[in-house]
């Protein structure tokens, strides 16, 4: 559960919204499984949703983690490769002199697609072994590829292009080290970003939205550049059958690095509104079904209510999910359940802490402990102790019976 844990908080008399949520379903599976704590990367270290998932899967985030540029373009379904340069973009307002006046195109909604089309064309005359790929995310946001089919590689060491405050021009990439890789993508980029205004400004999707009054997606400026990296994949180290649940890109990217297959949810939003019964179906199906015998599951509602600092929403989101995904989970057999968050996202700090989660492992044989609540306070009682996010895969691998002795 993304972003589940907290901190106390006054408005619910000192406790956390885990804590003042009715729950019997998890405190059911907190009863009869092994309960503790756990620091996804580790102690003090302030997850990401991305490096947390990585790290609970057993990769460590520091020799994988080039930046959110590869996952997030994983996660909308670009096929990447290694050697691949990836960026996230907005789509910007530029006006005839090339300064944003609205770094997100008036949060355009529609017609984003057709401008990728368009953009997919672009070819840079002196980089003609360059391909340039562009795809369209949610609203204002877009990915960018950059791949060498030729023989100079390119690099990820090249600052944004995204001025971050209207009122400026895109900022003019420059190489972050002296490598000639490096310069040449920067002059790449910088191309890329002129000729997306060129081709774009006057695209009858922008004619439409000047038309109707509305600011035109006529700029790509993209930032955030990460090199993607080579990762052994899940299934091969683990020796599984993997799938990925999830409703945000950020985390089917993070399923599609790692090799998994990849399960899109009917009315999965990533907020509280998400349609939390086809979400368990798909669950049962899986769990139960010949095809997986690892299921990676995110549910990202507790996460955005974090954010958004409402206790309330929060609270209502942990027994929603209790009342409907838990009890159908406590109902599968001979199955290995893990429920944990990747960080806490608290309510107070409307944003993601270092401070632990609670973790719970059920199923056959494991030692079950006197824990008989799930949440942030009586989590350390139980027999798991404090482990990290690293730890999880082994445990897991182990109960399974599907690792081998190290030693004689
Ligand atoms: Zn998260
Ligand atoms: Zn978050």
């Amino acid at each position: 559960m993304d972003g589940l844990g907290d901190r106390p908080l006054k408005d619910l008399n000192g406790m956390t919204p885990l804590q003042a949520a009715k729950t019997p379903n998890m405190d059911k599976m907190a009863e009869k499984g092994i309960n503790g704590l756990m620091d996804s990367i580790k102690p003090g270290i302030i997850p990401g949703s991305d490096t947390a998932h990585i790290s609970i899967l057993g990769y460590d985030p520091y020799e994988i983690y080039t930046g959110r540029g590869p996952f997030e373009a994983s996660g909308v379904g670009v096929d990447i490769l290694p050697g691949d340069i990836a960026f996230r973009c907005n789509f910007s307002t530029a006006d005839n002199n090339k300064i944003i006046t609205d770094r997100r195109a008036g949060r355009i909604r529609d017609g984003t697609k057709d401008i990728i089309n368009t953009l997919n064309e672009m070819v840079i005359e002196e980089y003609e072994d360059v391909k340039i790929i562009f795809k369209e995310s949610t609203g204002h946001r877009a990915v960018l590829v950059l791949r060498s089919e030729g023989d100079e590689s390119l690099s990820d060491a090249v600052s944004d292009a995204d001025p971050k405050n209207e009122g400026k021009p895109p900022k003019i990439v420059f190489p972050t080290d002296d490598t000639k890789e490096a310069v040449r993508t920067a002059d790449i980029l910088n191309k890329v970003v002129n000729k997306s205004y060129e081709m774009i400004k006057n695209h009858p999707v922008n004619q439409e939205r000047e038309k109707n009054g509305e600011p035109p997606a006529n700029i790509i400026v993209p930032r955030g550049a990460g090199a993607v990296p080579e990762v052994e994949p899940i299934n091969e180290k683990y020796n599984l059958n993997s799938v990925c649940i999830a409703e945000t890109g950020l985390i089917m990217g993070i399923g599609r690095f790692a090799g998994m297959d990849i399960i899109e949810v009917d009315g999965a939003t990533g907020g509280t509104d998400t349609n939390l019964d086809n979400i368990i179906d798909e669950i049962v199906k899986h769990a139960t079904g010949d095809e997986y015998n690892f299921l990676l599951i995110n549910i990202d509602g507790a996460d955005e209510a974090g954010h958004d600092g409402s206790f309330e929403e929060k609270l209502e989101f942990i027994e929603k999910v209790d009342k409907v995904v838990i009890k159908k989970l406590l109902e599968i057999e001979d199955c290995y359940i893990i429920l944990t968050a990747d960080h806490s996202t608290p309510i107070s700090r409307m944003d993601h802490t270092a401070d632990p989660v609670p973790i719970i492992i059920n199923g056959p044989e494991v030692r079950i402990d006197n824990v008989n609540e799930f949440n942030e306070i009586e989590a350390h009682k139980g027999g798991l102790c404090r482990i990290r996010g690293s730890d999880v895969m082994d445990i897991l691998m182990d109960l399974m019976n599907n690792s081998s002795k190290f030693g004689a």
